[in-house]
């Protein structure tokens, strides 16, 4: 008998400005779905996260002023989240968790709120607001939902995706998001995971692949999913049917 999956759901006290927990619960019911037990550790702001004791992290968005306290409590144990980030740990950071990874977000007022500096990534205010609704094209096909950022974020890893409409990490380069080991960094949230379940289920293999949990994740109906995800392109985004037919 396997154990439960481990996912850690970071500050979502503080964190919650985006749905965030619409993730968790995609996650927990896409594995409850298929016999899998989970288990959700809720770390509350002034808690100290313990990164070797999850499979899996999420960290969520919220305004600069929840980011900056957010920050200060991650950055207490900075060490262990590289140790962990290192050997494999699955994290999924979404806009202003997204930004903490790196080494600032710098506010519109030049002031920088210092990350975990787990990445090599910068994040500068900028304006105007990036604000929309997004689709990127993946490794697991078209990624898509909502962005709302000041932030403009370049790094010197591989991004997530590339543009197909909307803005992406800052407007200009046509690249969305960060990919290094197992941390997936995104502004794309809505949430992220209900819209994406391709997504959604790539990062639960990577989580029970790094738990030591034995199985492959068979496929779910998704046909529900998938006709929202057709609906959303063709009516809010307009995207072609010739760009719909990659998935
Ligand atoms: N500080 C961030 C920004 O606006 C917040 C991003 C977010 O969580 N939407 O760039």
């Amino acid at each position: 008998m396997n154990r439960p999956l481990r996912i850690a759901h970071l500050y979502p006290d503080l964190l919650n400005l985006y749905a965030d927990k619409g993730n968790i619960l995609t996650l927990q019911q896409r594995m409850a779905w298929r016999g899998y037990a989970v288990e959700i550790i809720r770390v509350q702001h002034t808690d100290d996260a313990k990164p070797g004791e999850y499979d899996l992290v999420l960290l969520g968005g919220g305004s600069d002023r929840e980011q900056e306290l957010v920050g200060r409590t991650l950055r207490r144990n900075v060490a262990e989240w590289k140790a962990a980030v290192e050997d494999g740990l699955p994290l999924l950071a979404v806009c202003g968790g997204y930004q903490l990874l790196g080494e600032y977000y710098q506010l519109p007022n030049g002031t920088k709120i210092p990350g975990l500096e787990l990445l090599d990534l910068r994040t500068e205010a900028g304006s105007p607001r990036l604000i929309g609704n997004i689709a990127i094209q993946s490794e697991v096909g078209i990624i898509l939902g909502f962005e709302n950022h000041g932030g403009r974020t370049r790094h010197r890893h591989a991004p997530l995706g590339t543009v197909i409409s909307g803005h992406g990490n800052n407007g200009e380069d046509g690249q969305e998001g960060v990919r290094y080991k197992n941390v997936i960094g995104t502004y794309i949230h809505g949430p992220l995971l209900p819209k994406n379940p391709a997504l959604a289920d790539m990062i639960l293999q990577l989580a029970m692949d790094y738990a030591g949990i034995s199985g492959t994740l068979r496929p779910l109906d998704d046909r529900m999913e998938q006709a929202a995800r057709q609906a959303f392109m063709e009516r809010r985004m307009e995207l072609a049917p010739a760009v719909l037919q990659h998935k």
